[in-house]
């Protein structure tokens, strides 16, 4: 009679059909489940697991609809960031996921540039999409490269970033994504590098063109506690996700101008009635980045371009009350918890919007105004009796007449 086989305790499998089976004092586990085992314990314990880029499963990753969904619980308007937006981060997952082309057609990276006022929602998006992904996430401000004037430590100082948010897990670093903020302020003072010499400028475009396309890096491990003994830490940036943002105050006039100059003679009239010149931002082709200044290299490597939208009242109005931590909700929240119910009439809120669009200061100052309308309230509410305060248009302009540091 053959001899009974140990089997695992948690798949079954004899020993003949697992690659390893370790014994225990009561039972068995094989490789297979002790794989599994380990890797359910990690994303349970909250820990990000080292996976290799293959291990990436298409099913896993949510379809770019289902990403501007998401996206649109936080972020309102600017449809059409959105969408590129979705469908660059999904490609970037599908291309992570590849396996060794044998068919000759390898996906390359699209890295993506946004452009748009400040204000308007593209570090917003950007932070909603990561944190959707669970993927390590990092925000650099391109000023601080021409600050520092020195390319190559600058360069490392982003991958330095991601390596901190990823706990020095390169394999999870080599796939997040980076918002580079303000890469319009790194752009050469002129199209024409004859004339003026921006080395500061175009020197740090060139240092961000060996990261934006892919390569093997060494970065000092700024708090490297997992590896002290090591001098560098080499990350790989080739399937690191960019986004790059930037006002690019003025790129309005070069898409006038390009716009002129193509809409003149044939067909010009009407053209001319097509374009809707109260937002040129939606015209802007690649062309219009390099008479900004970005040198074509770089233009190059973010193939993906889009735009974001000026908010106007109703947006402001909306972004006030819809995305699901919305200032209004916010403070409603903050009211509950002393027990008393807020509600703001709705002239109140116009009233703050008006004041946005007064001070110029668009969603970024919807906050502030909020924090001048409620800071009283906020001070006596939770010591007083009432359990209910309406904020009125009247109430409203009073705290904002009030707060003369927002007027100035
Ligand atoms: P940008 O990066 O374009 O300068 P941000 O994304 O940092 O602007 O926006 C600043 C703040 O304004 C955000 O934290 C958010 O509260 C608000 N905001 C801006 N645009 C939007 C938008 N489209 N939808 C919702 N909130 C927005």
């Amino acid at each position: 009679m053959a001899q009974k086989q140990d089997r695992c305790s948690f798949c079954g499998r004899p020993e003949s059909e697992v690659p390893l089976l370790l014994s225990g004092i009561n039972g068995y586990i094989c490789s297979d489940c002790a794989t599994q085992a380990y890797k359910i314990v990690q994303e349970n314990m909250g820990e990000k697991p080292s996976r290799s880029s293959n291990d990436f499963c298409l099913n896993d990753i949510p379809k770019p609809k289902q990403i501007k969904e998401y996206l649109d619980q936080y972020v309102i308007g600017q449809e059409d960031a959105k969408r590129y937006l979705s469908v660059s981060v999904y490609n970037h997952y599908k291309r992570l996921g590849q396996k060794k082309a044998d068919d000759g057609v390898e996906i390359e990276k699209s890295n993506v540039i946004m452009v748009g006022s400040t204000g308007t929602g593209k570090t917003l998006l950007a932070r909603t999409i990561a944190n959707l992904l669970k993927v390590p996430f990092t925000i650099v401000d391109a000023t601080v490269f021409t600050e520092a004037g020195y390319v190559g430590e600058d360069v490392e100082s982003i991958l330095s970033r991601l390596l901190q948010v990823a706990d020095y897990d390169v394999k999870a670093a080599e796939r997040g994504i980076v918002f580079i903020d303000e890469i319009d302020k790194i752009a050469r003072k002129t199209d024409n590098p004859s004339i003026t010499r921006d080395v500061s400028g175009e020197g740090v475009q060139q240092g961000l063109l060996k990261l934006l396309e892919g390569a093997k890096v060494n970065v000092p491990p700024k708090g490297g506690r997992k590896h002290p003994d090591q001098d560098y830490i080499e990350v790989d940036t080739r399937n690191i996700l960019f986004i790059c943002g930037g006002a690019f105050d003025g790129i309005e006039k070069k898409i006038a101008q390009r716009l002129n100059t193509h809409v003149v003679g044939y067909n010009s009239v009407q053209n001319q009635q097509k374009i809707d010149s109260k937002n040129l931002m939606k015209y802007i082709v690649p062309q219009d980045l390099k008479s900004f200044g970005l040198i074509p290299e770089i233009i190059g490597r973010l193939p993906v371009l889009t735009y974001l939208n000026p908010l106007d009242k109703i947006a402001l109005r909306n972004i006030l009350t819809e995305p699901k931590n919305s200032l209004v909700k916010q403070q409603v929240k903050l009211f509950d918890m002393d027990g008393i119910k807020l509600t703001f009439e709705p002239e109140a809120l116009e009233y703050m919007v008006d004041k946005a669009v007064e001070y110029k200061l668009g969603a970024r100052g919807l906050r502030s105004i909020m924090e001048a309308v409620m800071i009283d309230a906020q001070y006596d509410a939770p010591s007083g009796k009432v359990k209910k305060f309406v904020v009125t248009e009247d109430y409203a302009r009073r705290q904002i007449e009030k707060s003369h540091r927002l007027i100035a």
